[in-house]
């Protein structure tokens, strides 16, 4: 993706979520100099396995795998600082070192517990299948004007006055849910306490970074979470994630311009899958769907919930494209459909017996179309040991033309397995 006139690459999921950004951006980020995440919070697991290890990461930008990249905590994220020393910690242990070469946002927003105790109670009553780490409570105090940012714990006294107005209004709300959890101000005052002092040093003006590294000529990516179905504008509504999960979203949660981004990368399963509830129009049967859960190991890194599964959904990554201007598409899982003679892709959309070519602003539509299948032969080999185009059997390489020529973007990678290696560049 980078060349002399591409510095600034975004990298979005262009489905559901759990495409393979991870590895993607670990892969990408081996000729990158910066990588920042730019929405979302703890939600997101980016799963990457490099040789036999496996490293699963909710909020590091999954760049801090490669000792010579800066990884930035942009401030369109929000920041659950317990989680995020937690996994610093274990990178720490696994040798991987961060010191002078990981920066977090001052403007981004803290998740607290009172958020996850709020979360917890809400999904009672909405049901919309969230990963109850607080991301929406403190997404909506962020737009409340109610939020704590990483900036704020510079002055920790103030901090804690604020700790106290807003732990106060979460027990009032706490109530009105009737959940019968409270939160602690105590307990906040010493999480606050205890993780200042390791925070702060991390707290800068990651846009200005990201910005003087680009004027310096440096590349830079911009990792998003989840994916664009998810985006709370674009995706299914209300069955999505509470940020711009697309690459609109890049620029403002990174902290920088929308001209700066040279070009967006879209991952894509070679199939469809969705944690949480709301409709996935290309769900496969439930034996199919079991088969393709199984081989693609489709658990949440997060939550370890089985994932839905189904088939190439056309429609989804037509939009995907439209609404994210992708550049590229990186087609993830390809050797997860190894085994079978037919794999069946969806075309298009029919409702009500005629076409529908767009995806539908509400779910209550979405949930009445039915897709349009063509059926194309698989290639029954194996394909993890392909490393270029031309080590794929010709029935893979027709599958791939076939969703280039739908989703109506181009090739750039294609993933055949799990570790770094496993990759053909197009
Ligand atoms: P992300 O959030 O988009 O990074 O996705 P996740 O990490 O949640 O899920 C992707 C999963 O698929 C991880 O377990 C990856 O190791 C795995 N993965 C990524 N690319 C491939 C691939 O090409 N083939 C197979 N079999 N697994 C892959």
């Amino acid at each position: 993706m980078f060349d002399p006139k591409t510095h600034c690459v975004v990298v979005v999921g262009a489905q559901w979520g759990d495409e393979g950004k991870g590895k993607l951006v670990d892969v990408l980020a081996e000729r990158a100099d910066v990588v920042v995440r730019y929405q979302g919070g703890a939600n997101a697991g980016h799963t990457v396995v490099i040789g036999e290890e496996q490293f699963v990461l909710h909020q590091i930008p999954s760049g801090i795998l490669h000792q010579g990249c800066t990884c930035l905590v942009g401030n369109g994220v929000v920041l659950d600082p317990e989680t995020f020393f937690t996994e610093l910690d274990r990178l720490h242990d696994r040798g991987v070192t961060t010191s002078g070469r990981l920066f977090v946002s001052d403007r981004a927003h803290l998740v607290m517990p009172y958020h996850k105790l709020l979360d917890a109670a809400s999904e009672k009553s909405q049901q919309l299948g969230t990963t109850g780490r607080g991301i929406g409570p403190t997404y909506e105090d962020k737009y409340g004007r109610r939020g704590i940012r990483v900036g704020d714990l510079r002055h920790l006294e103030g901090a804690c006055d604020l700790l106290a107005s807003r732990v106060e209004r979460a027990n009032q709300l706490l109530a009105v849910m009737g959940a019968a959890e409270r939160a602690s101000l105590p307990q906040h005052i010493e999480l606050l306490e205890r993780l200042a002092p390791r925070l702060v040093p991390l707290a800068s003006d990651t846009g200005l970074l990201v910005h003087r590294a680009l004027r310096d000529g440096r590349r830079v990516l911009l990792e998003g979470a989840q994916g664009a179905l998810l985006d709370v504008d674009h995706g299914t509504y209300p069955f999505v994630t509470s940020s711009n999960t697309t690459a609109g979203g890049a620029a403002v949660g990174a902290g920088i311009g929308p001209t700066a981004v040279d070009g967006v990368l879209g991952v894509v399963k070679a199939y469809t899958t969705r944690v949480g509830n709301g409709p996935l129009p290309t769900e496969a049967t439930a034996g199919a769907g079991e088969e393709l859960r199984r081989l693609g190991g489709e658990f949440g890194a997060t939550t370890g919930r089985p994932r839905r599964c189904g088939w190439f959904d056309a429609t989804v990554v037509r939009y995907s494209v439209r609404v994210n201007g992708l550049t590229g598409l990186a087609v993830t899982k390809l050797d997860v459909l190894d085994t079978f003679s037919e794999i069946p892709v969806g075309t298009a959309y029919e409702m009500d017996g005629g076409d529908c070519e767009e995806m539908p602003a509400e779910v209550r539509m979405l949930e009445r179309v039915k897709p349009r299948y063509e059926v194309l032969p698989g290639w029954r080999k194996p394909l993890a040991g392909a490393r270029r185009l031309a080590d794929l059997p010709p029935e893979a390489r027709a599958y791939l033309d076939r969703l280039q020529d739908l989703a109506g973007a181009p090739i750039r990678y294609v993933s055949v397995g799990t570790r770094r290696d496993q990759i053909i560049e197009v």
